[in-house]
């Protein structure tokens, strides 16, 4: 590790204002991603801001027809909120199969989403229920809100605060997991709100993105059948040691079908 300036605000104003006085300063929420990152050298800020201390971005509401997640709320106590599972199980559900103990202690629905991974599970659930993310300037809508491989639209220094997830009639997650990490080779939330449906992939791409054929087929019949026939085109998508892109273009269909097949 290499020397860098540590804070701990304790409010919101204060870390932004620690920010804009730093030389090349980065917020930090559990470190999962981050730690490992400057160790790696792959990011080397001159001032890491600990969010950890900011009890308004911690917890959990619900009303107006939205859970609202703050940014630091780890994956497990969103997995284990009464309001959640009572309002969008698979949301809980989803967050409950995030990687380890260890991972949904720490891990947070912020660092989660800021980071893009192409492999992480929340980006399907924001973009398959239509969340807004609110930040400290504004509020993004999930369909423009991961933008590539480890991109989103955040701005330098732009600080997420919560995100808001409506209400849906029915929604199921399923993914293929990596047995060692947990991470998805594949993703899919479907959610159906009224004659509204939403498919949102995660794994497959370079980062979250929506099958729109599945979703017109599945507005018209809600049926594992609706999807026979719709193939995923492999040219954008991910290939590594763990799956190739055909593969993963495969388990999108697999994946969506066991998701409708649940909530059909
Ligand atoms: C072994 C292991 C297994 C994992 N398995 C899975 C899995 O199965 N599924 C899955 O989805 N994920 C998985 N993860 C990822 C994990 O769940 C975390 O969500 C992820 O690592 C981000 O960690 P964090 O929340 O601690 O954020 P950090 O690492 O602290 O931050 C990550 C990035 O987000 C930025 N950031 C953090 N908070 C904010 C904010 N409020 N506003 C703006 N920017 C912010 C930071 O500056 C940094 O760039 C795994 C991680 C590990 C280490």
């Amino acid at each position: 590790m290499y020397d860098f300036n540590f804070h701990k605000p304790a409010t919101l104003d204060a870390a932004l204002e620690t920010f804009e006085s730093s030389d090349d300063g980065q917020f930090m929420a559990g470190g999962q991603t981050m730690i490992p990152v400057m160790k790696q050298r792959l990011a080397m800020p001159s001032d890491v801001i600990d969010l950890g201390a900011i009890d308004d971005l911690n917890g959990i509401s619900a009303g107006n027809g939205l859970v609202s997640i703050g940014a630091m709320t780890p994956h497990a106590a969103v997995a284990a909120s009464g309001t959640v599972q009572d309002a969008i199980p698979a949301l809980a559900e989803l967050a409950g199969r995030i990687g380890d103990p260890h991972v949904r202690n720490r891990g947070t629905i912020g660092g989660s989403i800021a980071n893009s991974d192409p492999a992480a599970d929340y980006p399907a659930a924001v973009l398959g229920l239509k969340a807004i993310v609110r930040t400290n300037r504004r509020e993004v809508a999930a369909d423009d809100f991961f933008t590539d491989l480890f991109e989103t639209a955040l701005d330098e220094g732009e600080l997420i605060i919560a995100v808001d997830f409506p209400i849906a009639d029915a929604a199921a997650y399923e993914k293929f997991e990596n047995p060692a990490s947990r991470f998805a080779l594949v993703g899919v939330m479907v959610c159906r709100t009224g004659s509204d449906v939403r498919v949102a992939v995660t794994g497959a791409g370079p980062c979250a993105f929506r099958v729109t054929e599945m979703e017109q087929a599945l507005a018209a019949n809600f049926n594992p059948e609706a999807l026979k026939g719709i193939s995923i085109g492999a040219d954008d998508l991910n290939s590594d040691i763990h799956a190739s892109a055909e593969y993963r273009a495969h388990l999108v269909g697999v994946m969506a079908g066991r998701a409708v097949g649940r909530m059909a």
